[in-house]
């Protein structure tokens, strides 16, 4: 039965062809499609999710310097790992690939399954990264969808819903399959995404140079613009937090988030939200206490650092303070190290928490602001 009135057989065929084609003409060189070794492969996918193609290559060839085979990977300590992950944030992803990396040694002798239901068991191994993995390392007849080829076959389609969520996505799913060719699965995969990305753009596609166009059925309708629909917008909320550089001498406390939740792991100057109606010095204040339990002096302003988490918008406040004895205990922090600032590189930390830190090894900042 036809996808649609509009794909018989022979439309599937010579879209088929022409995609493939295409993407031998205009893939791009980019350091995971050198080879198909499914490790490679497998970082750059997880390494892409969310993430700009420009942004990824840097950390990509870091971390395969780093940890050029599974086996590094899984040898690797996880601090290690997160330190390497810092700068593309959703660090849950990194945490799901060490573990991955450690149960692919341990119970598949260091090698990927080639079975779809064996990978996706593993932590992060959603149907995406599966399909994405398999079909490009062992041609295995996966289709997978993810924001590129999903605007690329609502478009082709002419599919007005959301397809995020409900009847469209798996219809879309099914599309994918049924459009894959018998061999070349993985490079059709690519060059899915790949038209998405370089041709069939959110905003003002490139019809006029896209090698489908013939099959467009958005193309055909002048619906270019209107398909995908637009997701609806969550409302910012604006956030204010307070964060305090606890001195001691020439240290400063450095304490380590839970293993679950956001940045789980990860290490920074304690932070925390204020509290309504409350002013940040008196957060700062009360933050510092409550989450070290050491006796402090609050000192002055060290900067503001204004970043974004999803739809929150963030003003967190860094103060300074000293500290005058006591001994760690939190409830919320896991443990706590003391440090001079220039062994602050070596302990993974979000983005904004980076900035605190190097801020800290500027020049002026190392001479104490009280
Ligand atoms: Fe996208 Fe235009 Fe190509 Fe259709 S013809 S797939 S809308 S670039």
């Amino acid at each position: 039965m036809p996808l649609s009135p509009e794909f018989d057989a022979a439309v599937c065929r010579s879209l088929r062809r022409r995609l493939l084609a295409w993407f031998v003409r205009q893939r791009r060189d980019l350091p995971w499609r050198h080879n198909r070794d499914p490790y490679r492969i497998w970082i750059s996918e997880v390494m892409l999710q969310q993430t700009q193609v420009a942004t990824v290559i840097p950390f990509f060839e870091r971390f395969l310097r780093a940890f050029p085979k599974l086996a590094d990977l899984a040898r690797a300590e996880e601090q290690e790992v997160l330190r390497l992950w810092e700068g593309l944030g959703y660090y849950r992803r990194a945490r799901d690939l060490h573990q991955t990396a450690r149960r692919l040694v341990a119970e598949h002798g260091g090698r990927f399954p080639d079975d779809p239901d064996m990978l996706g068991d593993l932590p992060g191994m959603g149907r995406y990264t599966v399909g994405a993995v398999l079909s490009q390392a062992f041609d295995r007849r996966l289709p997978i969808l993810e924001a590129n080829s999903q605007r690329v076959l609502c478009r082709l389609f002419a599919e007005r819903g959301d397809p995020r969520r409900g009847p469209l996505r798996r219809r879309l799913w099914t599309l994918a399959e049924a459009l894959l060719p018998v061999r070349r699965v993985g490079e059709f995969n690519q060059a899915l995404m790949e038209l998405g990305s370089l041709v069939c753009a959110p905003a003002q596609p490139r019809c006029s140079t896209c090698p489908v166009a013939a099959h467009c059925q958005a193309n055909r309708l002048g619906l270019q613009e209107e398909i995908p629909a637009p997701s609806t917008r969550r409302a910012v909320v604006a956030v204010r937090e307070a964060a305090v550089v606890l001195r001691r001498g020439e240290q400063v406390l450095l304490v380590q988030r839970p293993a679950e939740g956001r940045w789980a792991n990860l290490w920074e100057f304690p932070h925390g939200p204020l509290e309504e109606s409350e002013v940040y010095e008196a957060a700062a204040r009360r933050l510092v206490r409550q989450l070290t339990g050491f006796d402090v002096v609050l000192g002055g302003e060290l900067l503001t650092i204004r970043h974004s988490v999803t739809h929150h918008r963030i003003t967190l406040v860094c103060f300074e303070a000293r500290s005058r004895g006591g001994t760690f205990h939190s409830a919320f922090y896991g443990q706590a190290v003391w440090l001079t600032p220039v062994e602050l590189p070596r302990y993974p930390v979000s983005a904004p928490q980076r900035r605190l830190a190097e801020a800290l090894t500027e020049g002026p900042r190392q001479r104490q602001l009280f």
